[in-house]
């Protein structure tokens, strides 16, 4: 991890990110989780959405209860796969009448169980498609990603930065980062978009990794790079859970603590709807 010598910024911004349980039986617990991270005073909450699933109500029940019940701010995760433009009228309707204002727009990859021609003949093809449709036709704020190491589809970074340009033209407001865990990364993509005249909020990717079996779940969905703290600490820690677990919290903590002494824009922690990780990183902070 870089050391810093700037001073700490305190308007950091913190939101987190849960997604809906795949069951039904378990969907009753995802409120008190909500409540719990409610009290930690995030600025907003993000749902995610499996793209191609059919659980997109899901998604709105959640940023409905988010909103309508807790009062934070909440944004709800979009894709390109899996929906027609009559289907996301309907779900963005559907989310306006559940006063949910805020997407998240994603292209979304192709689930396992679809064709790659069905993939390809997506209506929306670049979450920049999706951006340009939502601004023309609902009142809706809407966010983007981005990736501080590139896309994994993307030649370089330079050619990703230029089409996550377009996205923010398009109308995104601000853009929600893929998780990194070393912040030289980050620090070397913000400094490229910012001289590309990227100016909108960028919030930066943190996925506190409290098991080596996640880490290894982690990199191969997100191609995230490992720095050798990181490794050094699955290989020391990796056997014993409880150690694992605070050697984990610890590390997500330093990489939080240097990014808000950079004065990074917000700190968005993949809570992976665990509380307790979560609480015990914002006790620390
Ligand atoms: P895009 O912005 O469309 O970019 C995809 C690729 O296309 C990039 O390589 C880009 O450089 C390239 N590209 C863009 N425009 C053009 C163009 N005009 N010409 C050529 N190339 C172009 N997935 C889900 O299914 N559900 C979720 O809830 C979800 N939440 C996420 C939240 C965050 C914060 C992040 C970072 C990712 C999330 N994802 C989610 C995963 C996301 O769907 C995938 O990473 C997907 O591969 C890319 O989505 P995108 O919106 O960034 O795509």
């Amino acid at each position: 991890m870089t050391q810093t010598t700037t001073t700490t910024n305190n308007k950091t911004g913190l939101s987190f990110e849960v997604f809906p349980p795949k069951k039904d039986d378990e969907f009753d617990n995802v409120y008190p989780i909500l409540q719990q991270l409610a009290e930690l005073r995030p600025d907003f909450i993000s749902c995610t959405y499996g793209a191609g699933g059919s659980r997109a109500g899901k998604t709105i029940e959640i940023t409905s209860y988010i909103r309508q019940q807790l009062q934070i701010d909440a944004i709800a995760h979009i894709t390109c796969v899996g929906f027609t433009k009559e289907d996301l009228h309907r779900n963005c309707e559907a989310l306006q009448e559940a006063g949910v204002n805020h997407v998240l727009a994603l292209r979304g990859d192709r689930p396992q169980s679809m064709s790659d021609e069905q993939f390809d003949s997506r209506e929306f093809y670049y979450a920049t498609d999706l951006v340009r449709h939502l601004k023309e036709h609902t009142g809706l704020q809407i966010s983007g990603a981005c990736y501080p190491e590139k896309h994994f589809e993307a030649p370089s970074l330079e050619e990703d930065l230029r089409h996550l340009k377009e996205k923010v033209e398009a109308g995104v407001t601000s853009l929600v980062s893929q998780m990194f865990f070393d912040n030289t990364f980050f620090y070397r993509f913000l400094d490229k978009a910012h001289a590309m005249g990227i100016r909108v909020p960028i919030h930066a990717g943190i996925m506190p990794i409290t098991t080596a079996k996640q880490l290894g779940t982690t990199v191969s969905l997100s191609g995230s790079s490992v720095p050798k703290a990181l490794a050094d600490i699955i290989a020391t820690y990796g056997d014993d859970k409880e150690d694992m677990r605070k050697a984990g919290i610890d590390y997500a903590v330093r990489q939080i603590r240097d990014l808000r002494e950079h004065g990074v824009d917000g700190i968005h922690i993949y809570s992976m709807n665990k509380v307790k990780t979560t609480t015990e990183i914002c006790r620390q902070l």
